[in-house]
Formats: structure tokens, sequence, C-alpha cells
């Protein structure tokens, strides 16, 4: 698993900011079996969830493949602006200035509901503490978060701590 996502990562320097390596994993989801491994793994890591959340947007990818494989719906974690109102906002801040994360207001139970949160990869945690706080004022339980790559050195494990937090890679 960790050669096969390592064979299927694309490693771009300073993009989309100078000093930042950054990982693209459009390879790994466009190979049949690279897709099939990832999803396989990550349904494994998060059984048990009722309802799987993906962020926006590469999170989506994964989110719909596990929800899939689990048997669950899937929740998209929209950025700002995209979703009709009324909507459950969470800011937070990223490496230069801030950005929201929602998800709608009406239309979806979340409350007792064990919610994982899923995305591509884990950088300093930033967004999967704002999908966490959102989730949790709509009442859900979130469970853990799984992701296809973790960059150890950013600290989003122990930011996100103590939610649980698996990675199929460490880069
Ligand atoms: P985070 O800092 O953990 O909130 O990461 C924010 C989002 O940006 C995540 O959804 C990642 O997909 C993406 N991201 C952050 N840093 C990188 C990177 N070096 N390579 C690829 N994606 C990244």
């Amino acid at each position: 698993m960790d050669d096969l996502i390592a064979s299927l990562t694309r490693e771009v320097a300073d993009f989309p900011t100078p000093g930042t390596q950054f990982k693209d994993l459009t390879p790994l989801f466009a190979d049949r079996r690279g897709l099939a491994a990832v999803t396989d793994a990550l349904a494994d890591a998060v059984a048990g969830a009722d309802l799987v959340a993906g962020i926006d947007a590469r999170g989506f990818l994964v989110a719909g493949a596990v929800a899939t494989r689990l048997g669950t719906g899937v929740l998209a974690i929209r950025k700002g602006g995209k979703l009709p109102p009324p909507v459950l906002a969470e800011p937070y801040n990223l490496e230069y200035g801030a950005a929201i994360l929602e998800i709608p207001a009406s239309g979806i139970e979340l409350a007792g509901r064990r919610v994982v949160i899923v995305d591509d990869v884990l950088a300093t945690g930033g967004s999967v503490g704002a999908a966490q706080r959102l989730l949790e004022h709509a009442g859900a339980v979130v469970t853990m978060a799984a992701v296809v790559l973790e960059l150890a050195e950013l600290g989003g494990r122990e930011l996100l701590a103590p939610l649980p937090v698996r990675s199929l890679r460490l880069a």
C-alpha cells in the first residue's frame, strides 16, 4: 500500500506557495488498482461509522468511494459560499489567511450520528479540525479522521488530538 501510494503520487515543489511540497494524488485516484486499494484500506479503517463526511474537494473522491463500500451515506463538507442557505459555517485558519467550511443547516439529521471525516492529505489539520467542529455543532459524534497521506512534520495529528487519525502513508 505504501509503495503503491508513493509511486502514484506526483510531487510538485513550490506549489501553491514557495517552499510548499505539493502532493498531487491525481495519478493514484486515476489508477484502477490505486483507487480500489485506497478505498478498501480506508473503509477498513473507518468501519462502524454511519456517515462518511468528505472535505471539499478531493476529499469527495475518497468519501463517496468509502461510503459506497461501507454501505453508508456521504456528506460533502463544502467551502464557503457554495451551498444555498440556511447553512452552518465554521471559519478556520490557513497558512495565509482564513477560509470557511459549510454544511446544510436543514434536511439532514446529524444528532447522535457516528460520523468519520475523510480527506486526501492531512497537512496542518486546520480543515479537518473545522469539519469536526462543524459536525459537532450539528450534534454529530465525530469518531475519527482518515486520510490517504499524512504530512507528519506539519503537526496535524497533534492539533487534532484526541481525535483518532488514521493515515495510509506518512510523508
Ligand atoms: P490542512 O492544512 O490539513 O488543513 O490542509 C488543507 C487542505 O489542503 C487539505 O484538504 C489537503 O488536501 C490540502 N493540502 C495541504 N497541504 C498540501 C500539500 N502539501 N499537498 C497536497 N495537498 C495539500
